[in-house]
């Protein structure tokens, strides 16, 4: 039976929402919602408290900023089909680059404990943007290009298109299924998961 509108619709949202919850490796997912198009992640950091995360843990918070833009730029980075209006990339990527960008101007010279090992040597200035969003770039790509792994977000994205929704749960029983073990590697962020914070 030839795909409908309505079903090529939906298999792109799934496709895109899939990205999303596949890429928050770490971070837990609570909800996905293909009919709104929306997928609930719970991050470690919220985009107002960037300021005052960086100032107490500069690395950390670099890290987490790299890991959550990740998560936003992953369907775009991977589908290469443009950041739908309604699931709201755009305007939450927006947030995080304004936040950032306050830490990098009030903080041109970097934090005292924030040379390259971590102290007693000069202080880096915050990642740039750019090179914020590339490092996120980077680490989906090295996470996607794993054998086996873009097999996989289709799967994921067939399975939410017959779910139509999941809460916690459901998402939980459905991405522990060892299909989705290509997908459960952290690639570039390796790092990220040695904070021990999130899991
Ligand atoms: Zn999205």
């Amino acid at each position: 039976m030839p795909l409908t509108d309505y079903d090529l619709e939906t298999l792109t949202v799934a496709r895109h929402e899939a990205a999303h919850a596949a890429a928050a490796v770490g971070f837990p997912v609570h909800a996905v919602d293909l009919a709104h198009g929306h997928t609930d992640i719970a991050f470690p950091l919220r985009p107002w408290q960037l300021y005052s995360a960086w100032e107490r843990a500069p690395h950390q918070t670099e890290r987490q900023l790299v890991a959550i833009v990740g998560v936003i730029l992953a369907p775009a980075h991977i589908t290469r089909e443009p950041m739908p209006a309604r699931c709201g990339d755009a305007a939450m990527l927006q947030e995080w680059r304004e936040e950032w960008q306050r830490v990098c101007a009030f903080h041109p010279q970097g934090h005292a404990s924030h040379g390259p090992t971590g102290g007693h040597d000069l202080p880096l200035p915050p990642l740039p943007w750019h090179s914020v969003c590339q490092r996120a770039q980077a680490a989906i790509n090295t996470w996607i290009t794993a054998p086996g792994a873009r097999a996989a977000l289709r799967y994921l994205a067939a399975a939410l298109t017959q779910e139509g929704a999941v809460d916690a749960v459901g998402w939980a029983l459905l991405w522990e299924k060892p299909q989705y073990d290509p997908l459960r590697s952290q690639g570039g962020r390796e790092n990220f998961r040695h904070t021990g914070q999130y899991h």
